[in-house]
C-alpha cells in the first residue's frame, strides 16, 4: 500500500499503479475509520481495479463553533485497517495541497445546501462539495463511493457530478450499524455511557416511520408526529425528523415515489444523523439493515 502525503507523491503513485489505463475506485474519508468505511472500500474494490482512500479532516466543512479541533484522528490505526483491507493507495494531503492562502472559488451546493444539515450547519455543504471536487481532480477516479449514512451529502455529490459533468460514477454503500441499530460513526466515541444507551432511539424512530409507510401511511405530517413521539427522550433534542423525496430532497405532503426518512438529534455533545430509504424496499425486513 502506498501512502502519499504530497501531491507529487500522489501523481507518481497513480502512474506506478497503472495510470489512466486502469479504473480507480475512490473512497473519501476524514479518518477515524470504522467498519462502515471498510464496507465502502470493499464496494470500491468490487467496482474498480485499484482502490484509493483519502484521509483529510476538511476544515472548510466545519463551522466556527463546530468540532474540527476535537474531531477524532487515528492515522496509524487507519493505515493498518486500510492495509489489511487491501487498499492500493492512501492520500493523506497536507492542508497546503488542498487550499491556497486566499481562495475565492467554491462549489455552490444550490438550494438543497441550505436545508436540513445545511440549515443547522451553514456553509457545510459548500465546504464538502469544494473539497470533494478538488479530490476528484487530484485522484481522477472512475468510481467514487459514498455512504448512504450521509444522505443529503450523497444527494448533493450525485447532483454535482451530474451537473458539473465529472467523468465518474457515484456509488453508494449502505449504512453499517451497531447491533442495537445505531449507525456507526467516528463521533460515537464521544457518547457518554447513558447517551450511548439512548442513541439507538433515532434509528428506532426512523424504523417506526418506515413501518408506517410500509403499512400504507402516506401523510408526511402523520409520519413525522409518530416518529417524534417514538423518539421522545429527555436527553435528546431534535434538529429535524421528516421525510424527503429522492428527486429534489424536498418534503412532500404526501409520499409518492422514492425518498428518505431523515433525522438528526443532539445528545450530549454529539449530533447523530441517520436515514432510511423508502419507496422500493418495503419487502425488506428492517432487521436486514442492522447487519
Ligand atoms: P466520514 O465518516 O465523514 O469520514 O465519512 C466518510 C464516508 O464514510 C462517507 O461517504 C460516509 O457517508 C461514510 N460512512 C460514514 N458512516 C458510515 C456507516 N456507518 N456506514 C457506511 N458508510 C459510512
Amino acid at each position: 500500500m502506498i501512502v502519499a502525503r504530497q501531491i507529487g507523491e500522489l501523481n507518481r503513485a497513480r502512474i506506478d499503479l497503472g495510470g489512466d489505463s486502469l479504473g480507480f475506485g475512490f473512497v473519501p474519508t476524514m479518518g477515524a475509520l470504522h467498519a462502515g468505511h471498510l464496507s465502502l472500500v470493499a464496494l470500491a474494490k468490487q467496482k474498480s481495479d485499484r482502490v484509493v482512500v483519502s484521509i483529510y479532516v476538511n476544515p472548510t466543512q466545519f463551522g466556527p463553533n463546530e468540532d474540527f479541533a476535537r474531531y477524532p484522528r487515528t492515522p496509524e490505526k487507519d493505515l493498518e485497517m486500510l492495509e489489511a483491507a487491501g487498499v492500493d493507495l492512501v492520500w493523506m494531503p497536507r492542508a497546503a495541497d488542498m487550499y491556497e492562502p486566499n481562495e475565492m472559488i467554491t462549489v455552490d451546493p444550490g438550494p438543497v445546501g441550505n436545508t436540513y444539515e445545511g440549515a443547522i450547519r451553514p456553509g457545510h455543504f459548500r465546504g464538502v462539495l469544494t473539497v470533494v471536487a478538488k479530490l476528484f481532480h487530484q485522484i481522477r477516479p472512475t468510481v467514487a463511493v459514498f455512504g448512504q449514512k450521509d444522505g443529503q451529502q450523497l444527494f448533493l455529490i450525485k447532483k454535482m457530478v451530474r451537473e458539473l459533468q465529472f467523468p465518474l460514477d457515484v456509488v453508494s454503500g449502505e449504512t453499517l450499524r451497531e447491533a442495537d441499530g445505531l449507525a456507526k460513526s467516528s463521533r460515537n466515541i464521544f457518547l457518554k455511557r447513558g447517551e450511548r444507551e439512548a442513541a439507538p432511539a433515532l434509528f428506532q424512530a426512523l424504523s417506526h416511520g418506515f413501518e408506517l409507510i410500509k403499512r400504507g401511511e402516506r401523510e408526511v405530517s402523520v409520519i413525522e408526529q409518530a416518529m417524534q413521539h417514538e423518539l421522545k427522550n429527555d436527553e435528546m433534542s431534535i434538529d429535524y425528523l421528516t421525510c424527503v423525496q429522492q428527486s429534489d430532497f424536498s418534503r412532500p405532503e404526501i409520499i409518492e415515489g422514492q425518498g428518505l426518512l431523515i433525522g438528526a438529534v443532539r445528545l450530549g455533545s454529539v449530533r447523530l444523523i441517520d436515514n432510511l430509504i423508502w419507496g422500493d424496499n418495503y419487502s425488506e425486513l428492517i432487521d436486514d439493515s442492522t447487519g
